[in-house]
C-alpha cells in the first residue's frame, strides 16, 4: 500500500526511515511524505502538502490510493485533520480533535485527571488576571502557571518566587500566547526526575511502547531557556517495570477508558510526560503524538514493523497483534543546533561528512536541514539528531559524540552531557 507522512521534522525522519522498512511498503508500495526534509528525500517522496488544507491532503490521499496516513506533529491533530481523513474513510495514525484537546487544552487534561482519580498536580483553573493572582496567592510559591493552549513549549513557567509568578500570568493575560493564552492553569509544583512513557492505543485495546528521557534546557547540567528538546535516551530506566506497570495501571489505561466513556476514543500514540515523586508517578503534562527527540532514539531500538503497528492503530485491531518489540541495546540521541537557538537561529551554515559517520548502529536524523545548490545547510533551530545504540547509555553516549565530532558544521552546537543521569547510575 502507499503510506502518506506528515511533518518535517526530526520525529518524522525517524519515523520515515522506519516506515520505508515496512512490509506495508512490499509489492511496489511506496511512501510519501509532506513537507519532509533532505533526509526523509532519502527514504521517502517529498510532495509539497499544506496539513492546513484538508481537502489538499484528503485529495493527494484519494488521487494516491494512500492506505494510511501519519500525522506526526500537534497542531495538525489539534486542527482535526484526523477528524476530515477518517470521515473519508482514509485510515489515519493520529487522534481526533475532540481527543487531542488532551494535548491542546491543559484544563482540559486537569479536569479529566481530577475526574478519573489520576495522579497529576492539584491546580485551578483561571481566565483572568485578577483570578489568576487570586489563585496564586493560594498556592504560594514554587508555583506552576500554564497558558491552556499549544504554545510551543514556551507558555510554561516555573515560578520560584510570588514576583515570577505574577510576571508569568501578566504576561499570558496581556495576551502573549494569543488564544491559547485565553484561560491559564496554575499547578502546585512537583519535585522528583522527568520521564516520558508512549503508549499504542486504538481506543480500546492499549500497549506499552517504550520509556525515555529527554533534555530540555539548551545547556550543560540543564541550565538556560528551554528548548524543544536538545537530546534523549531510551530507555528510562528510572521507570522501572513497577512503575511502569502502575503508570500503565493509574495514568495511561484511565485516561483512555475516560475518552472512550465520553464518546471521544482516542487512537494514536499517548505520550505522558511524568513526574516520578516520592508519592509515586505524576502526570505532568499528555501530548497527542510522538515526541520530538524521544523518537529518534525509540525507532532507534525497535525492531517491530513500524507500519503494521501503526495501521492497527488506525484500524482498531491492536488487540489482535503482537506488542511491540525493541533491541536490548539502549540508544541515545544528541541534537547538533543552529547557533542562536532556542532564539533566532543562523541558517545556512554548510554541513558535511554525515554519511561517513552512519552505520548500522548509528543513524543521523534530520531536523531543520535544506539543500541550496546540492549543499546540505542548516535551515532551522534543531538541524540534526546523531543517534546511536550502544551496549549501555555510557557507550552509546560515546558513540554519538564520536559522530558529532566528525561531522563538518561549524555553525553548529549541541550540549555535552546527554545522558548524564543515566550514565551516573552505570557508573555505581
Ligand atoms: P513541552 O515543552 O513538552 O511542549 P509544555 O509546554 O507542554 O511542554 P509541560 O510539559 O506541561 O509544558 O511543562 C514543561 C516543563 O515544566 C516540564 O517538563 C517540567 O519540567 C516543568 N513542569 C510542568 N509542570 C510542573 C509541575 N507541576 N511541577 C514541577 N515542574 C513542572
Amino acid at each position: 500500500m502507499n503510506i502518506l507522512l506528515l511533518g518535517s521534522g526530526g520525529r518524522e525522519h525517524a519515523l520515515a526511515w522506519k516506515l520505508s522498512q515496512s512490509s506495508l511498503l512490499a509489492n511496489g508500495g511506496k511512501l510519501f511524505a509532506a513537507p519532509g526534509n533532505p533526509g526523509i528525500g532519502q527514504v521517502a517522496e517529498l510532495v509539497a502538502l499544506d496539513a492546513t488544507d484538508h481537502a489538499a491532503v484528503l485529495a493527494f490521499a484519494e488521487e494516491q490510493r494512500i492506505g494510511l496516513v501519519v500525522i506526526g506533529p500537534e497542531a495538525p491533530l489539534v486542527d482535526g485533520l484526523a477528524d476530515s481523513l477518517r470521515g473519508a474513510g482514509v485510515p489515519v495514525f493520529g487522534p481526533s480533535k475532540a481527543a487531542a484537546q488532551l494535548e491542546g487544552s491543559k484544563g482540559f487534561t486537569k479536569d479529566l485527571c481530577q475526574r478519573a482519580n489520576i495522579p497529576t498536580a492539584g491546580y485551578e483553573r483561571v481566565s483572568s488576571l485578577d483570578a489568576a493572582i487570586a489563585a496564586l496567592a493560594r498556592f504560594g510559591a514554587p508555583v506552576v502557571i500554564k497558558a491552556d493552549g499549544l504554545a510551543a513549549g514556551k507558555g510554561v513557567t516555573v515560578a520560584m518566587t510570588m514576583g515570577e509568578a505574577e510576571a508569568a500570568v501578566r504576561d499570558i493575560f496581556a495576551g502573549r500566547f494569543g488564544e491559547a493564552g485565553a484561560e491559564a492553569v496554575i499547578e502546585e509544583f512537583m519535585e522528583g526526575e522527568e520521564a516520558s512513557f508512549f503508549a499504542l492505543t486504538d481506543g480500546a485495546t492499549v500497549l506499552p511502547f517504550a520509556s525515555a528521557q529527554d533534555h530540555k534546557r539548551v545547556g550543560d547540567g540543564d541550565t538556560g531557556p528551554n528548548t524543544g528538546g536538545m537530546g534523549a535516551y531510551s530507555p528510562a530506566t528510572v521507570l522501572t517495570p513497577a512503575l511502569q506497570a502502575e503508570v500503565m495501571a493509574k495514568i495511561i489505561a484511565p485516561t483512555v477508558k475516560a475518552l472512550a466513556d465520553d464518546g471521544t476514543p482516542y487512537s494514536g500514540v499517548l505520550f505522558a510526560g511524568l513526574m516520578l515523586t516520592s508519592e509515586g508517578p505524576k502526570l505532568i503534562e499528555y501530548n497527542a503524538r510522538f515526541g520530538d527527540p524521544e523518537t529518534q532514539v525509540m525507532m532507534a531500538r525497535l525492531t517491530s514493523d513500524l507500519g503494521e503497528l501503526l495501521l492497527a492503530c488506525a484500524e482498531d485491531r491492536l488487540g489482535s497483534i503482537e506488542p511491540p518489540h525493541f533491541s536490548p541495546e539502549p540508544a541515545l540521541t544528541v541534537v547538533m543546533a543552529a547557533e542562536g537557538y532556542p532564539g533566532t537561529p543562523k541558517k545556512g551554515g554548510a554541513i558535511t561528512g554525515i554519511e561517513a559517520v552512519e552505520n548500522d548502529k548509528l543513524k543521523v536524523f534530520h531536523a531543520g536541514t535544506a539543500l541550496v545548490d546540492g549543499q546540505l545547510v542548516a535551515a532551522g533551530g534543531r538541524v540534526l539528531n546523531v543517534t546511536a545504540r550502544g551496549a549501555n547509555v555510557t557507550s552509546a553516549q560515546a558513540a554519538a559524540y564520536a559522530a558529532l565530532d566528525a561531522i563538518v558544521a561549524p555553525d553548529l552546537f549541541a550540549r555535552r552531557d546527554i545522558g548524564y543521569r543515566e550514565v551516573a547510575r552505570e557508573a555505581k
